[in-house]
């Protein structure tokens, strides 16, 4: 037993296979089950990108009286933690250390109530959330036997193991459906309090999705005219903010893939609407499916249409696009973002997400096909880099390595997730929001192609690192070591097929 903690306390992010086997022998298996069902895998099952678990972290630092603890291992809690101070995350990330020893005998549970008991002060703190990251999971740490709540200071313990939640997008999901759950619950079982800021007399539309936060209030504009509300956006900012979405008359899955949100808001009786309003034909079909859901009249709906279609479509055509793009991305509003592109005049043949085909994407993925884009969903790096090394685009809009590999063909690039997602998308402030930025990067082609030539090969393949005389290249050694790889990876295939 100790022996089989030590083994998969040495486990990291490629050891996805072997953990998930010790999860299932720890009792995890309908954990691992659910999972599974949420955040559907293949063809691409493995992140790609940074640790998953980042997704909820981020979602609990960003809520006003929430504490965050982690508990996995340091060199996954120390890059957790790096990144969210680099995303300016304010606050401390609590974290319970464990060894072999304390997780095999259980002690590390019991050092994690401790930390909780320590941290649930109600003068602080709603909510802390406790997460178990990769080696806690596989090791079946059972946060389910947390106190539900400590002097009125509710717990939250979820599990977000990077082999059973694909991406960070998804790991949102997870601590935004763990929160609802404990919401409804609440909301059940009697009166909940408002959130500080009110809440409209108007039956309220509540949004899925982290998105810029000039959206939800061109959200709020357009839904005015019908007569509702635009309620509150989930991954909430305050506890309250959770009853009052769930008491909102229908959910607007903007990013498509909060499968277990989802399923809060439905056994709350709620109705759920794909897509968003972005460009002319989103817009115009959004506001269409939330005044059916809401039973508002056909002529309420077309003067809402008509008072704000033609100023997305003048919006769109003072900022077109014009050139030949890829795009691809793991924050979920990739479709969205496609569509606004080509309704800007793009020619868009490849969008790559990370995150799964959803019902409230299929509405996004037929628009982009009948305009002749490839939609990848679960796309893998390899996925995009194939696409764009295929289509040579004007510009590659992507993931870090996409950009890199980008920069390295002399094509234009920009990273989608500060550079794109964090722009307004809806209504007409979202029309033509992303023209500049594109076609500034669309401009500067002949430079990239420029700073090619210049550099040549330098830094690339033999010439990468520093050398003072020429490398000394050995021909005879690569032969054989190649040899030696192609043995191993024959052995190792044989060995699966025994
Ligand atoms: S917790 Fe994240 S960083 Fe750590 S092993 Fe799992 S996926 Fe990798």
């Amino acid at each position: 037993m100790a022996r089989d903690a030590e083994h998969i306390e040495a486990q990291g992010c490629h050891s996805g296979a072997t953990m998930e086997e010790a999860a299932r022998k720890a009792g995890q298996s309908d954990l691992l089950d659910q999972f599974a069902a949420d955040y559907p895998t293949g063809p691409h099952d493995k992140p790609q990108s940074m640790c998953p678990a980042f997704g909820s972290l981020r979602v609990g630092l960003r809520m006003r009286r929430v504490a965050t603890v982690l508990s996995g291992s340091a060199c996954c809690v120390y890059g957790l933690s790096f990144v969210s101070h680099f995303y300016g995350a304010r606050r401390s990330v609590g974290y319970v250390p464990f060894n072999s020893e304390t997780l095999v005998t259980g002690k590390l549970f019991e050092d994690i109530r401790e930390a909780v008991h320590d941290l649930a002060d109600p003068d602080r703190y709603d909510a802390v959330v406790v997460t178990n990251l990769c080696v806690p999971t596989a090791s079946g740490v059972p946060l389910r036997l947390l106190p539900d709540e400590i002097n009125g200071v509710r717990i939250i313990g979820i599990d977000v193991p990077g082999f059973g939640v694909p991406t960070h997008a998804e790991a949102k999901d997870v601590l935004a459906g763990a929160m609802l759950a404990y919401a409804r619950a609440e909301a059940e079982a009697g009166p909940v309090a408002r959130p500080e800021a009110g809440t409209s007399d108007r039956p309220g539309v509540a949004l899925l999705g982290e998105m810029f936060p000039a959206d939800p209030m061109m959200i709020g504009a357009m839904l005015a005219p019908l007569e509702l509300a635009c309620g509150p956006v989930i991954p909430a900012r305050e506890w309250r903010e959770l009853y009052a979405a769930l008491d909102c008359g229908a959910v607007a899955a903007i990013h498509p893939f909060y499968t277990s949100a989802i399923r809060e808001f439905q056994a709350a009786g709620r109705p759920v609407i794909g897509s968003a309003p972005v460009g002319h034909d989103g817009t115009a079909a959004w506001l269409a499916a939330i005044g059916e859901t809401f039973g508002v009249s056909a002529e309420k709906v077309a003067a809402a249409q008509n008072a704000f279609l033609p100023a997305i479509k003048g919006a769109l055509a003072q900022a077109p696009i014009k050139g030949r793009i890829t795009l691809s991305g793991y924050e979920g509003s990739e479709l969205l973002v496609a569509r606004l592109l080509i309704e800007s005049g793009a020619d868009l043949p490849y969008v790559g997400t990370a995150c799964p085909r959803t019902p409230w994407s299929e509405a996004d993925a037929a628009w982009l096909e009948a305009r002749g884009s490839k939609v990848q969903f679960r796309a893998s790096l390899e996925d995009d880099l194939a696409a764009m090394e295929a289509l040579r685009p004007d510009l590659a809009i992507g993931t870090t390595p996409v950009v890199q590999k980008a920069k390295e063909l002399g094509l234009p690039a920009l990273y989608f997730t500060n550079l794109i997602s964090a722009r307004p998308l809806m209504g007409p402030a979202g029309a033509g929001s992303l023209a500049e930025v594109i076609n500034t990067a669309i401009a500067g082609k002949d430079r990239m192609s420029k700073m090619r030539a210049f550099f040549e090969d330098v830094g690339a393949g033999d010439t990468a690192g520093v050398w003072e005389g020429d490398p000394n290249l050995r021909p005879d050694f690569r032969a054989i070591q190649r040899k030696k790889r192609e043995k191993a990876e024959r052995a190792a295939k044989a060995a699966e097929m025994i």
